[in-house]
């Protein structure tokens, strides 16, 4: 099956997204694991965004009706503003769109990110308005 990422990379899903949340190839950059965290929500995959997180981020993490699906939202658009990877840290500044009960809403994030053991890690994020 050949569909187009829901990241909006362009890319096949298969070779984008697909390689890390079905294949456990490990992102290289903070941005290719925010990509397909982001994926991952769109198709519900709670135990990818679980498996990605640490620190503060994973204490923080309740999946919410809508990550379970029992409560559809329906997610639209990534759109990556800006991000920055030092030696084991980075950071992912981004807006995702999503549609709730037809109403447009965006939520606008700096991400943390750190990467232990060559694996990066989601750990940390501030919303911004
Ligand atoms: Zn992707």
């Amino acid at each position: 099956m050949s569909l187009l990422c829901k990241c909006g990379s362009g890319n096949e899903y298969q070779v984008c997204c697909g390689k890390y949340i079905d294949d456990n190839f490990l992102p290289e950059t903070p941005e290719q694991l925010m990509r397909s965290r982001y994926t991952a929500y769109v198709f519900g995959k709670i135990d990818y965004i679980i498996k990605t997180m640490q620190g503060k981020a994973l204490k923080k993490f309740k999946p919410s009706k809508s990550d379970l699906n029992e409560h559809k939202v329906e997610w639209q658009k990534l759109e990556l503003i800006k991000h920055i990877m030092q030696n084991n840290k980075g950071f992912v500044e981004f807006k995702a769109y999503y549609l709730d009960g037809g109403q447009l809403n965006c939520m606008h994030e700096l991400s943390e990110f750190k990467r232990k053991n060559g694996q990066w890690f989601y750990i940390d994020g501030e919303i911004l308005n």
